[in-house]
């Protein structure tokens, strides 16, 4: 039994957290401060995601406030298919 999950599905098997371009992050830590959920961490040369699957299914809101827009996500029409087959497959687990 996964100790994480969501809608059933274990958490490890959900492709939704943020990535960081580490040529447009300029380490100003915004992000860091911002996630409640512990995601980034202070990296060499940029943010980095050490802890992704602490972020929070359907949320973005890391990529409005990063001011260099390096913070991107799944295309959400691609990640909505990809949950329903995720839901499919566990439904009866
Ligand atoms: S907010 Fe954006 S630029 Fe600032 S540390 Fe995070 S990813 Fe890098
Ligand atoms: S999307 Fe939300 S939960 Fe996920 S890393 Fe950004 S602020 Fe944290």
């Amino acid at each position: 039994m996964a100790s994480n999950s969501y809608m059933g599905i274990p958490r490890e098997k959900i492709p939704w957290y943020p990535a960081v371009d580490e040529n447009a992050c300029t380490k100003c830590s915004t992000c860091l401060d911002f996630c409640a959920n512990d995601v980034f961490e202070q990296g060499e040369g940029s943010v980095e995601v050490v802890r992704p699957y602490n972020c929070v299914v359907g949320c973005s809101s890391c990529q409005n406030v990063c001011p260099s827009g390096a913070i991107r996500f799944p295309d959400m029409r691609q990640f909505v298919e990809t949950l329903k087959k995720l839901r499919e497959e566990y439904r009866n687990k």
